[in-house]
């Protein structure tokens, strides 16, 4: 992937949150806009449904008063002479009351001129109303008195005999129904029956009734068939609260005399959350028989709560909660993303660093394996099988590839003498703690002789200390173990040949210092004297050359016996009297409890004497060298020779054992010694089926200790 390519991609995943939310916030935004829209075309559908279903439900009321009066001018022209009982009547089985709520009554207007009137009048005080009169007072041209109005109790009383022509609006309507010849309404009026307390304005429903058999086709023939006129007073509140309106609680209206929205011209208003509260209306004009009223209708606080577009913000809000929220958790996805790339790139650099570098490793440790010339193997304690490599394969003249073999098998190559002895040794190790080895065997090559193998290497273990597997390298000893045999022929050799010229020579020197040829001159006595001395040196270097040489060869022989621990010791230490007093350094033996031993006298002796001879030689002049005895396990003594002197330097300690090895081996070395007393003394000690051992801390002493065998 180039640069460029790499910079884009990641500019664009940065972008992808903003982008996203950006999405996310507009669908809402879009969302938003549509439903604002839609519930504002649903709302005023609806405004308008209801403002057409009030206007309807009036427009019906009102016929349906008309059709009740023009019943009733049928009832007054059908009848001859219609007494006031049977108007009574007539109005009772109308049931008006209960059926139209809001209506005032219904009454029948007598048409006069005013050449009638006072027979009218005395007609009525005939019929019982003695002081009836038409009124208003005043001369006319023409008069209408109402003579019949029920319910006729109450306030209905004040409007018997009333002139409705003498008044300018009633007798505008009054006029307009003749002029048509039908129902006709009346402007705003203040009733007759109106009261102080709960004042409303009213209005009059006018239906003419003519003399029957009379043409009416013309207005003038109606003037002249013109007998009265039936018609209803309606109260304005009281007759919309008949009305029956739905939706009064969502949409308001008011009810204005004429064509405009005129204060002084309202008739009926329905909710006091209108025009005072200046709320939006809309206004239109409607016609109730030729009169006009102008309505107005408004939206009730309800209606606004109930239909305004309240989820518009909450969806705003919604989709930038929502915009935010996924920006955030594309941030967070986008950064954990990163993080974990960065990590997983980190980590595959680590592991090709380390892969390059196990190849290394692995390349540098075939070349050393091959340079080395050991063959190698795994044992697997679990399986009980060995993984053996090629060159094992070939040390053992065995064909060279790499194989698994069953530990049997292994076994199987090891001289039936030995291999006793080799599987403990190895179980041994495997019990141990230990985490590496060095084991020397000898296995079979393919041709029947043995080959000599130093088997070393390391143990893994689990947190228990168990061992799972056993690795390690085979290091053909043949040439070495050759070559070792030459040298050890080569040193028993010449030490054989030395030993018997030697012996004469240190006989001869003793003889000639012990005064055999007489007095000698004082400088070759000294002279003589290192001679003695370091013809004694060799005689010990050979004596011990010889010992090692036996113990390799497996030729000296033990005369494995019971013998008192005390009295070996005691032997021993009378031996080394001379030395100790040479060296200035005491000898001291903490006398133990009598414990019999089965060892060669001489060859305990000869360990022990080793041992004290080091720690007297090591020992700072006057220091002292204490000999102690101690049980140990079951069956063995540990005689322990404690010294005060210079101990061993750690990194000696590993190799004191080994043949020729001395801590300083400089040229200009102080002590004297062969190298070799501490070799000899621990095969003579493995020898006699005990062991030895050493502790020391450099500058303060050193402990050395041989195990014995106690007699059973
Ligand atoms: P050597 O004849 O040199 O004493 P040994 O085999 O007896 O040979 O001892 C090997 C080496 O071990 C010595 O050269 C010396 O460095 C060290 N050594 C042995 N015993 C002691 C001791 N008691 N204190 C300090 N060093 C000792």
């Amino acid at each position: 992937m180039s640069l460029v390519s790499m910079v884009a991609g990641r500019i664009r995943v940065s972008l992808l949150p903003g982008l996203c939310a950006g999405i996310t916030l507009l669908a809402g935004i879009a969302v938003a806009c549509w439903l604002a829209y839609k519930q504002s075309a649903y709302e005023v559908e609806t405004f308008s449904a209801i403002k057409d279903e009030i206007t309807a439900v009036i427009g019906e009321r009102m016929k349906d008063h008309e059709l009740i009066l023009k019943g009733a001018r049928g009832f007054v022209e059908g009848s001859q002479d219609v007494s006031r009982a049977e108007w009574r009547s007539y109005y009772q089985s109308l049931e008006l009351e209960r059926k139209y709520p809001g209506i005032l009554g219904m009454g029948y207007s007598a048409f006069l001129l005013p050449g009638e009137v006072a027979g009218f009048e005395q007609r009525r005080r005939d019929e019982g109303f003695g002081d009836f009169v038409v009124h208003p007072e005043g001369q006319r041209e023409i008069y209408t008195s109402i003579l019949f109005l029920e319910p006729f109790t109450g306030k209905n009383l004040r409007a018997f005999g009333y002139d409705m022509m003498s008044e300018a609006t009633r007798a505008k309507a009054l006029h307009s129904a003749i002029f048509s010849g039908n129902t006709a309404m009346s402007a705003r009026v203040t009733l007759l029956q109106e009261n102080e307390a709960d004042r409303q304005a009213g209005m009059l429903i006018y239906v003419p009734v003519f003399r029957s058999g009379m043409p009416r086709d013309t207005p003038e023939a109606r003037w002249q068939a013109l007998e009265g006129f039936v018609y209803s007073p309606f109260r304005m509140g009281d007759l919309m609260k008949g009305v029956g309106l739905r939706d009064r609680d969502l949409v308001g209206f008011d009810i204005y005399d004429g064509t405009a929205p005129r204060e002084q011209a309202l008739m009926y208003r329905s909710a006091d959350y209108g025009v005072e509260a200046g709320r939006e209306r809309q206004c239109s004009i409607s016609e109730f028989f030729g009169h006009p009223w102008t309505l107005c209708f408004y939206r009730s606080p309800l209606y606004q709560q109930q239909l305004s577009t309240h989820s518009i913000p909450l969806i705003l809000s919604a989709a930038l909660l929502l915009a935010i929220a996924i920006y955030f958790t594309m941030l967070s996805v986008i950064y954990r993303r990163h993080r974990a790339e960065q990590l997983a790139s980190k980590m595959t650099a680590k592991l090709r660093r380390k892969q390059d570098e196990l190849e290394v490793i692995q390349v540098r440790q075939e070349r050393v394996l091959s340079g080395s010339n050991d063959g190698w193997w795994e044992y697997k304690v679990s399986s009980d099988e060995a993984y053996v490599s090629p060159r094992f394969c070939e040390q053992l003249g065995l064909n060279g590839r790499q194989q698994v073999w069953p530990l049997a098998h292994l076994k199987a190559l090891l001289p039936e003498e030995e291999r006793h002895d080799v599987l403990s040794r190895v179980r041994r190790i495997l019990v141990s703690r230990d985490t590496s080895f060095s084991l020397e065997l000898r296995l079979k090559h393919a041709k029947g002789h043995y080959i000599p193998l130093l088997a070393r290497g390391q143990i893994d273990r689990d947190t228990s200390g168990k061992a799972l597997i056993m690795s390690g390298a085979n290091i053909d000893l043949t040439e070495s173990k050759r070559i070792e045999e030459m040298k050890n022929g080569f040193i028993s050799t010449v030490s054989h040949e030395l030993r018997t010229p030697l012996t004469s020579i240190s006989g001869s020197l003793s003889l000639v210092n012990g005064g055999a040829l007489g007095d000698l001159p004082e400088a070759a006595q000294s002279m003589l004297g290192i001679a003695k001395t370091n013809c004694d040196r060799l005689g010990f270097l050979i004596n011990d050359l010889l010992d090692m040489d036996k113990l390799v060869a497996g030729k000296m022989r033990f005369d494995i016996g019971v013998h008192s621990l005390t009295h070996v010791v005691q032997k021993t230490l009378d031996a080394t009297q001379g030395y100790a007093e040479q060296y200035s350094v005491s000898v001291v033996w903490a006398a133990s409890e009598e414990v019999q031993i089965e060892v060669d006298e001489i060859r305990a002796q000869q360990i022990l004497s080793n041992f004290i001879s080091n720690a007297i030689k090591y020992s700072p002049t006057h220091g002292q060298v204490m000999l102690k005895a101690e049980r140990c396990k079951q069956a063995y003594v540990r005689v322990l020779v404690i010294d005060q002197g210079e101990g061993i330097p750690e990194d000696f300690k590993p190799h004191i054992f080994q043949k020729f090895s001395q801590a300083d081996t400089s040229t200009t070395r102080k002590k004297v010694g062969t190298g070799l007393g501490l070799a000899i003394t621990k095969e003579l000690a493995e020898r006699m089926k005990g062991g030895v051992g050493f502790c020391s801390e450099e500058g303060r002493g050193s402990t050395f200790w041989v195990e014995f065998a106690v007699a059973t």
